[in-house]
Order: C-alpha cells, then sequence, then structure tokens
C-alpha cells in the first residue's frame, strides 16, 4: 500500500523534480550525487549466475556495451521526462539517429523525411540508406500533403526535425504522425531544437523521440552523447540488439554528466527561452536586418502551430542581414560574446553561417529550397545576461553597416 502511494505520487511530479530524483540508483555507500560506474565488465556470484544472467532468466549486468548503471540512470530519468517507456543513450546526437533507423528498417523499405534537416542527418536518410537498399523520398516537411502523396507500400519510417537546422521551419507533428500510423510507418522526431521541455512529440503522436544530447541535455558544451526513447518493444528488442552488436555506447562518465545536466535542465531552457525570444525581437525591430526567424514571434509563418505544439519559442534564433555573404561575415566577426561555431546548445551564445559551414555541403539550389542564403545567420541563445547580448548585437550590426 504504501509502495502504491509512493509510486503514484512520483508519477504526479513535474520535470524539475524529476530531473533531480529519477533514476537514481544508489550503491551500498550511499552516495548523494549519483555514481560513475568506470568498469567494463561485471562479476557474478557463480558459473550458475552467469549463464543465468546470459540466458536473460535474471536481471543484471553483463558488460558496459549493452548496459551500465550510470548510464541506466540518464535512461531512467529522460524516459520520465519524455513520458516514454523505454530509452538507451548512445555515443552521440548521430549514433542515436542512425540507429533508431538502421535497426528498424532493412533492404527494400522507404523512409519519408522532411528534406530540412541538421546536415549529417540529410547524409544518413539521403545517401547512406539507400547504399543499403532502403530508399528515400524527401519531401517540405510543412506540406502535410507532400508526407501523403510521398507514401509507398514498402514505407516503414517517417523521420523529421521541428523546429528544423537552421529557419525554424515547423513539422505538424500530430498531423504527420496521423499520416504515417495510417500507412503503417513509425514516426521518428529529432527533438533537439525544442528541447524535451520545450515540445513533447510522444504525447503528440509520434513513436519514437532522438536526442542529441551533446546540445542543451549537457548544456555546457562539455561531452558528446545521445538518447533514443520510445514504446518498450521497440527499445528493448530492436534497438537494444542493434546498439548491443555495433557498439556506439554512451561512455559512462558522459551519462553522468548528462545526468548532472539533467538536473538543470529545467532552469536553463527557461533562460535561454526567455533570452532567444528577447533577441528575435531585438534583431525584428533593427533596419540592417531583412528578416528575423523565430517560432515564438507572431511574424513566423507557422505561429499557430507553434503555440500549438511548443511551449514557447524554442531556444534558437535566425535571421537574415541585409546585404550578402560579406555583410554577414563582417557582423559575425564583430560579436564579442557570440562566439563563431557550428555548435550549439551551449551557456555561450554561438553564432553559425550555414551555408559556408553545416549546410556547405549541399548545393546554391539545394540551400535556397531549405531557406538558407548567403546572408543567413544562425544563433544559439546561451545564459548570458540579455541585455549584454543585445548590446553585443547592437554593435556588431551597428559597426558592420559601414
Ligand atoms: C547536433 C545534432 C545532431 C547530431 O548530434 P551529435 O551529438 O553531434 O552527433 C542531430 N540532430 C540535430 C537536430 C542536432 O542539432
Amino acid at each position: 500500500m504504501a509502495a502504491k502511494d509512493e509510486k503514484t505520487r512520483r508519477a504526479a511530479w513535474q520535470p524539475a523534480t524529476q530531473l533531480v530524483h529519477e533514476g537514481t540508483l544508489r550503491s551500498s555507500f550511499g552516495e548523494t550525487s549519483e555514481a560513475i560506474f568506470v568498469n567494463s565488465g561485471y562479476v557474478y556470484d557463480s558459473a550458475e549466475q552467469a549463464e543465468a544472467r546470459f540466458r536473460g532468466d535474471e536481471d543484471g549486468y553483463v558488460y558496459s556495451r549493452y548496459a551500465n548503471p550510470t548510464v541506466s540512470m540518464f535512461e531512467a530519468r529522460m524516459c520520465a521526462l519524455e513520458g516514454a517507456e523505454a530509452a538507451r543513450g548512445t555515443a552521440s546526437g548521430m549514433a542515436a539517429v542512425a540507429a533508431s533507423l538502421l535497426c528498424h528498417l532493412k533492404a527494400g523499405d522507404h523512409v519519408v523525411s522532411a528534406r530540412a534537416l541538421f546536415g549529417s542527418c540529410r547524409y544518413v536518410v539521403e545517401d547512406l540508406l539507400p547504399r543499403y537498399g532502403i530508399t528515400s523520398t524527401l519531401i517540405d516537411g510543412r506540406d502535410l500533403a507532400a508526407w501523403e502523396a510521398a507514401v509507398q507500400s514498402n514505407t516503414r519510417a517517417f523521420f523529421f526535425e521541428t523546429p528544423t537546422n537552421p529557419v525554424l521551419e515547423l513539422v505538424d507533428i500530430e498531423a504527420v504522425t496521423a499520416i504515417a500510423r495510417k500507412a503503417g510507418a513509425l514516426t521518428i522526431v529529432d527533438n533537439v531544437f525544442a528541447t524535451p521541455l520545450g515540445q513533447r512529440p510522444i504525447a503528440l503522436g509520434a513513436d519514437i523521440v532522438v536526442y542529441s544530447a551533446t546540445k542543451h541535455i549537457d548544456g555546457q558544451g562539455r561531452c558528446l552523447g545521445g538518447v533514443v526513447l520510445g514504446p518498450a518493444e521497440f527499445i528493448d528488442e530492436s534497438l537494444h540488439t542493434f546498439l548491443k552488436h555495433t557498439g556506439p555506447s554512451l561512455s559512462p562518465f558522459n551519462a553522468w554528466v548528462m545526468l548532472k545536466g539533467l538536473e538543470t535542465l529545467p532552469l536553463r531552457v527557461a533562460r535561454h527561452n526567455e533570452t532567444a525570444a528577447k533577441i528575435a525581437d531585438f534583431l525584428g525591430e533593427r533596419h540592417e536586418v531583412a528578416r528575423v526567424f523565430y517560432p515564438g514571434r507572431g511574424d513566423h509563418p507557422q505561429h499557430e502551430l507553434a503555440k500549438r505544439q511548443m511551449k514557447d519559442g524554442g531556444p534558437m534564433v535566425a535571421f537574415e542581414v541585409k546585404g550578402g555573404k560579406a555583410a554577414a561575415f563582417e557582423i559575425m566577426n564583430a560579436l564579442e560574446i557570440f562566439r563563431i561555431s557550428n555548435n550549439l546548445g551551449d551557456a555561450k551564445s554561438l553564432a553559425t553561417h550555414p551555408a559556408t559551414t553545416t549546410h556547405q555541403r549541399l548545393t546554391d539550389e539545394t540551400r535556397a529550397e531549405l531557406g538558407i542564403f548567403d546572408n543567413t545567420v544562425r544563433l544559439s541563445i546561451g545564459l548570458e545576461d540579455a541585455g549584454d547580448l543585445g548590446a553585443d548585437l547592437d554593435q556588431a550590426l551597428t559597426s558592420a553597416k559601414g
């Protein structure tokens, strides 16, 4: 009875509480903070116990490529936050994306994907999967009719991110997952740009959610990591088998950094998002800026959808400067607090020129299709003071216009 009451109370916890306590496995030493289990293997009390573990008759750890207590804590905490049945940590966000697709698909299958994707995700869908006989169709993810029209009898997965990188277009999670379900396909959502606190794809109907934990989950630019969340059947069987035998395991140390990151995630994301909204409004007022992209602003073409599926506008802002590449470079080079980087989701504010870095590989034509031009700049808003960030942009815009 007492145990049941505790379970009920736990289920009612808000994210801020879950992210401090869920998943903690205390060792016999009773440590307060989570321990880092830096071990590759495990020992058994007897040969019989080893046999039972390998048969699956007894729960317990066998080898850290399959599972590790620190990694398990991270996975359990992410499950509680996301409202998912199961999860697996991975060595990076790309390992999470690649594994979630490859564990489910085989030669002869077909994937429909939004064309606006993080660069490496686009490579996996467009170039890598076809090498293994898995065909893909890339479409404008904003266009529901295009999702519907791309479905084939062998379509087994839909893949997209929302908001998209870098110009923050949105995909209607509820509507697209309904099309996938009708087609018998699994929906996999890369939820990095919204963060787990800003958008809940599983509640909106998605089957699988993937993260690069490298971004806001770590949030301080330290470690690579990823996570895949979804139904127990998919995670514990298809994905687990794939990961176990191919080996992109999350290191226990990185899992521990991510666990600590999760404790402060609500505080950090609230600050990132609040500042991002202010920066977007600041840029919207500037005559040096041609266009601002921010889902939280009324001038975003999909603002109504943003209000439906996102908690707020998110931590990323993009804008087009008046002029071309030279003007964009001049502004970026003049920034003092914002640092130039292709990374995102850090305590440090970062500025990216997508056309020459993250999306350099694409042709001018494909970039134009994605809304990426020579004057597009992406900002990952950090944890600095919003006034200081505004002043930095102000001096950069002002000094660059001469
Ligand atoms: C960074 C990122 C990835 C890849 O994650 P890594 O941890 O760098 O491997 C995938 N999708 C999105 C949207 C990202 O921002």
